[in-house]
């Protein structure tokens, strides 16, 4: 396979070192051996970039252009990620553990995303108001500014793109900060931007330590727009930085998402969601159901039969197509998720995985691990693991569901299985998150909402909110 050694940045149209000329190393999650060296940004780079974009947007073509010229670029972004799909996915499935089967789906993702946003920013209007008739109230829409798009390591070009695509079609230029742990699949982006035809300096890429590349981003006073999506910890610090400047911020950040299974629900599309929750893309998912609640009376056999189904995952290597599972993004990830593995055998009944696979002697690679019994002060109820772990945990009544699925920090997601739909709503109402699926999973439509309540974060994204976010809404009152 033809991997990319040195990763550069990509600032004003141009792939270039740091300034320092610093590097760090990046390593695969299957042989844990470095593959290349990256471009180790730091503020004199992040002020080079952001110059570049804030040239691009206050001299350049980019926000001037009419919303349907804008939306032919965004298309073409599309096609070229299209066109490129199957090299992404080999990308990210080398870089970040990801089956390669799931990796081809977040191709198709993140070319939606360009196609959709270029349908909203044409399709959108303003409030207008006739007052008496002696005034006319209107709004007008521009965009912010530079954002600038700091991203993490599960996903990662997807979630690129969520955030390249509105920002983008708002007519912001961009300073993208990829997560230093997989930066392999943003190399693909200078070349699709240069294809698609969008203006130098409007797209921005500066790899680097979050500490310094990212933390570089976030205080520039240049940048206007913040949206950050990682770690509720990383969000805090984020957060406190942007307040200096009152930067507008959005915040994807941390869950620890319940699945809710009443006894009246179809029992096989309740485990198989269970399973798909939380042990596709690694369990390395925001979203993941990583609390299943199920009501007493179906409690044995639905741990029975998770058990079973996780034991039967196909852990592998992440570029075989018949791998479910891959290897976790890298060794101090799969540390971390093999320690609360450990804390979780103290705290409740192991009754799958519990480990590393034996035909699996080497890499980051974990059997998918049930945890049955789990008391809700346990730390692996509690705290996000982001990986193929899961805690089962029994309750009697709708209202102790409930309360149950509410007793962490996290405001993520939220998942209920059952046969009464009033009861579905009513939960759905009831339980604290920003996104609930009622007897459905993983399907999500880009006109809705996305985001977290609680730790999980602030703001939302998706459909105009993402538009919203990255421009500046104006009234203008005239007298008639
Ligand atoms: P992370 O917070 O460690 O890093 C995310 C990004 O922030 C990286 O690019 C990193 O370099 C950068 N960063 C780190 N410290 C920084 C600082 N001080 N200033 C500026 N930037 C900084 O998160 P991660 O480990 O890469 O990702 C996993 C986390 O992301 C999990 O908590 C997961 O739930 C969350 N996540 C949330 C969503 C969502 O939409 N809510 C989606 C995917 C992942």
């Amino acid at each position: 396979m033809n991997i990319p050694t040195e990763l550069l940045h990509h600032i004003d149209g141009k792939d270039v070192p740091s300034a320092s000329g610093a590097t760090f190393g990046v390593s695969d999650p299957v042989t844990d051996t470095e593959y290349g060296r990256v471009a180790a940004g730091d503020a004199a780079d992040v002020d080079l970039a952001v110059a570049a974009a804030r040239r691009a947007f206050t001299e350049g073509p980019w926000p001037r252009l009419s919303l349907r010229e804008r939306a032919r670029v965004l298309v073409r972004i599309a096609d070229a990620i299209e066109a490129r799909s199957d090299r992404l996915a080999e990308l990210e499935t080398f870089d970040t553990g990801l089956p390669i089967t799931q990796a081809k789906g977040q191709a198709h993702r993140a070319a939606e995303n360009f196609r959709y946003f270029a349908d909203v920013i044409v399709a959108g209007h303003e409030d207008a108001f006739l007052v008496g008739d002696r005034q006319v109230n209107y709004a007008i829409r521009q965009p912010a500014g530079v954002a600038g798009l700091i991203t993490p390591w599960n996903t990662p070009f997807m979630l690129e793109t969520w955030k390249l695509a509105p920002s983008l079609a708002a007519g912001c230029a961009v300073v993208l900060k990829p997560a230093e742990w997989s930066p392999l699949s943003a190399s693909l982006l200078p070349g699709i931007m240069a294809e698609a035809g969008v203006p130098d300096g409007v797209f921005n890429l500066v790899h680097g330590i979050g500490e310094e590349a990212g933390a570089a981003l976030v205080a520039h006073p240049d940048v206007p727009r913040l949206s950050f999506t990682g770690e509720s910890g990383t969000g805090q610090i984020i957060m406190r930085t942007a307040a200096q400047h009152l930067k507008e911020v959005s915040m994807e950040l941390g869950g620890k998402s319940p699945c809710v299974v009443f006894a009246d629900a179809d029992f096989d599309r309740a485990v198989d969601a269970a399973v798909f929750g939380v042990f596709s893309l690694n369990g390395e998912r925001c979203t993941a159901s990583s609390r299943v609640l199920v009501q007493r009376e179906v409690y044995d056999a639905f741990v029975s039969a998770l058990a079973a189904r996780a034991a039967a995952v196909r852990v592998g290597l992440p570029s075989d197509p018949e791998t479910e599972v891959g290897a976790l993004i890298h060794p101090e990830h799969h540390a971390r998720v093999l320690e609360y593995v450990e804390v979780g055998k103290r705290e409740a009944r192991l009754v799958a995985g519990g480990g590393r696979p034996a035909h699996l002697p080497t890499g980051n690679f974990l059997a998918p691990t049930v945890f049955a019994d789990v008391p809700v002060d346990a730390r692996v109820f509690q705290e996000e693991i982001f990986g193929p772990v899961v805690c089962v945990t029994p309750f009697d009544t709708e209202e102790e569901a409930v309360a149950l699925a509410n007793a962490t920090r996290y405001g993520l997601a939220a998942y209920v299985w059952t046969a009464d739909l009033a009861r579905g709503h009513r939960v759905a109402r009831a339980v604290q998150s920003g996104m609930v699926w009622v007897n459905s999973h993983n399907v999500r439509d880009l006109r809705t909402p996305f985001g977290g309540i609680k730790a999980s974060g602030v703001g939302r994204e998706g459909g105009a909110h993402s538009i919203d976010f990255y421009s500046d809404l104006r009234a203008v009152h005239v007298a008639v």
